[in-house]
């Protein structure tokens, strides 16, 4: 889990792993034949330096329909962060323009908020960056109540 590059998995209902590929420290890249072990399974990664999820991961999500999407980091604390974002009814989702559209909009306004924060003195960067992106997700998921979004340390 912690580790420098990401890795990803994809997992059945059962928990029974279908796939597994590293990648870079910022994404994992599939082709169009792995993508097809994404619809209706798990996806599992982690995300060095524990940020909550990237714009890619959620379009990937409700691209390819996927059950649940989940990422997991240490973060500078050595705390173990989950995230998970999932539809509240299985199979429906918002629509992907929606998601891309509120995300920009509560990105820009995390985003200046934590960098006052951070350059009060009051947070490391690492820190403003976690916080940035629940912020953003939980906007994003007040906005589209086809989603749930969930951020613990485990
Ligand atoms: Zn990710």
């Amino acid at each position: 889990m912690n580790r420098k590059t990401e890795k990803a998995f994809i997992l059945d209902d059962k928990g029974n792993i279908l796939f597994e590929k590293g990648g870079t420290s910022k994404s994992v890249q599939f082709n169009l034949k792995e993508s097809r072990y994404f619809v209706d399974n798990i996806f599992i990664h982690n995300h060095p330096g524990a940020s909550s999820f990237s714009l890619d991961d959620i379009n990937i999500m409700v691209r390819y329909r996927m059950k649940e999407i989940r990422a997991v980091g240490v973060d500078y604390q050595g705390n173990v962060q989950r995230y998970i974002i999932k539809p509240r009814t299985p199979g429906v989702y918002p629509k992907g323009e929606n998601i891309r559209k509120d995300y920009k909009v509560a990105f820009r306004s995390a985003y200046s908020r934590w960098e006052k924060i951070y350059k009060s003195g009051k947070v490391k960067w690492e820190e403003a960056v976690i916080n940035i992106g629940n912020e953003l997700w939980t906007e994003v998921a007040k906005k589209n109540k086809e989603l749930i979004y969930i951020s613990e340390v485990i």
